[in-house]
């Protein structure tokens, strides 16, 4: 029977540069292809290339670094067979970390961390397995369903407000909502800003 295997895009070692885990090394897998197409979409090369790997050539490459915590990103991971590779993760000690759209209701149940970007049409089920909901806000953002996310926020949910491509006029609108709605978060991406690969 042949391996199960991931299409992926790159696997690299950086720092994260997001939300609640900002400034932890990471190994990130990202995850070729993504059906949704946002316009302010920063990975979109994500969506194009990618070539398969099997379960233990992403160990093989995961062993190159000596760090523990991986992040699965994308592209949109839960549009390949996530569970299987999250549990190929754990099984090899690894503190499994994922980023989606929460598109898909996908079973997650073994990861350490979840963080669901919420894109049109995402699912209430992912929303409710999230540890973190981050919400990318730009001066298009829909205030309306801004509140719909606020709904899901609990002792294990935090909500972050992310101002789309560190744009002050972003910035600004982010710190306006943060004020009025202060159990929320503020996630600058870090890393452009320090210019971190
Ligand atoms: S869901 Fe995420 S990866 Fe997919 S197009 Fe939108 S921003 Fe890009």
């Amino acid at each position: 029977m042949p391996q199960p295997s991931w299409n992926v895009n790159e696997i690299f070692y950086s720092i994260q540069g997001e939300g609640r885990h900002t400034g932890m090394p990471a190994v990130f897998v990202r995850l070729a292809g993504c059906t949704m197409n946002c316009p302010f979409c920063d990975t979109k090369y994500a969506a194009r290339d990618g070539k398969l790997m099997t379960g233990p050539e992403i160990l093989k490459a995961l062993s190159a670094w000596p760090a523990k915590a991986v992040i699965i990103t994308g592209g949109e991971p839960a549009e390949q067979d996530l569970p299987a590779l999250i549990a190929v993760l754990k099984d090899a000690g690894y503190q499994v970390h994922l980023e989606t759209n929460g598109v898909r209701d996908t079973d997650v149940s073994r990861a350490d961390f979840v963080c669901v970007s919420p894109k049109k049409y995402v699912s209430a089920d992912m929303l409710k397995k999230a540890d973190v909901i981050k919400i990318v806000v730009g001066q298009d953002t829909d205030l309306e369903d801004l509140q719909k996310y606020y709904a899901y926020e609990n002792a294990k949910t935090q909500i972050y407000l992310q101002p789309e491509s560190n744009k002050q006029e972003n910035i600004d609108l982010c710190v306006k909502l943060l004020k009025n709605h202060p159990s929320a978060r503020l996630s600058l991406q870090m890393h452009k800003l320090a210019n971190i690969r």
